[in-house]
């Protein structure tokens, strides 16, 4: 993009438009860039599994039939590969239609059901104990209530997966907002990092990452559902302590 010069000359509205004009440019030359790199960092993911899987199946056909541990090596691969791919490309559609706009669904339901209904399902992957603790039985909130259990699936599904110990819920209310904390014991992130975990494909540590299968897109996804709830979310956390993922979101589903 080329930005229009500034000429001291011109009147002070002109300059004032111009410096406007400047700025848009600026906001669009920068979410173009972000979107470019978004399309190339999905490019590579998807490119690097599909490498893993070929490679997988070719040692499989050329070897598989005579020697069993091979065969046995290759397929569990496969699997494994097949079932990261699956789910980033379902997180990708998820933050695709996240990113449309779409109103979510705003309807009362129980914050604390909901919540024990995503552990639920989270403690059948990592069989560790998640302690609950609300200040009553029923905390009501107007919210999406399949958006808002993903999003504690997102949360919980870390806090178990860069721990060991058990993990801790509270769910509280305060002036007009429902506040959920996710806390763990387990590594942590640096807090030079902290603002990173947000963006799109960005992990801590991309090696060790491929194991704990995550792709870097859980926390864009969880920060998308907030969002369009005009709620908050922070994360407190310091190395080798634990980490603490704070939400806000307001009860009435309003602004
Ligand atoms: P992933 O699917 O890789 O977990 P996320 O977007 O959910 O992707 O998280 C991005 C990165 O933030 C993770 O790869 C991990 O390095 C870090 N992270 C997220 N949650 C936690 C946590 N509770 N404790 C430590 N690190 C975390």
């Amino acid at each position: 993009f080329k930005k229009i010069p500034i000429n001291g000359k011109k009147t002070d509205e002109l300059y004032k438009m111009t410096e406007t004009f400047n700025r848009m440019m600026e906001r669009l030359e920068e979410s173009f860039l972000k979107q470019q790199q978004f399309v190339s960092d999905a490019s590579h993911e998807l490119n690097t599994t599909l490498t893993i899987i070929e490679g997988y199946a070719s040692m499989l056909r050329r070897w598989g039939t005579d020697d069993k541990s091979i065969q046995e090596e290759s397929i569990e691969s496969i699997y494994e590969e097949s079932k990261r791919m699956r789910k980033m490309t379902r997180q990708l559609l998820d933050l695709a239609s996240l990113q449309q706009g779409i109103e979510p669904i705003r309807e009362p339901f129980n914050l604390v059901e909901c919540c024990k209904q995503a552990s639920k399902l989270v403690h059948k992957l990592h069989n560790r104990e998640i302690k609950i603790h609300s200040t009553s039985r029923e905390l009501i909130i107007v919210a999406d209530p399949t958006k808002i259990k993903q999003l504690l699936i997102i949360l919980i599904d870390n806090a178990l997966k860069y721990s060991t110990k058990f993990i801790e819920i509270y769910i509280s209310e305060a002036e007009g907002d429902m506040i959920i904390r996710v806390k763990d014991f387990g590594i942590g992130i640096a807090e030079d990092e902290i603002d990173l975990v947000f963006e799109r494909f960005y992990r801590v540590d991309r090696a060790r990452q491929r194991k704990t299968g995550g792709a870097g897109l859980g926390l864009p996804i969880a920060q998308s559902i907030v969002r369009e709830h005009y709620g908050s979310i922070d994360i407190v956390s310091e190395e080798g302590v634990g980490t603490e993922v704070i939400v806000h979101l307001p009860k009435d589903g309003t602004s």
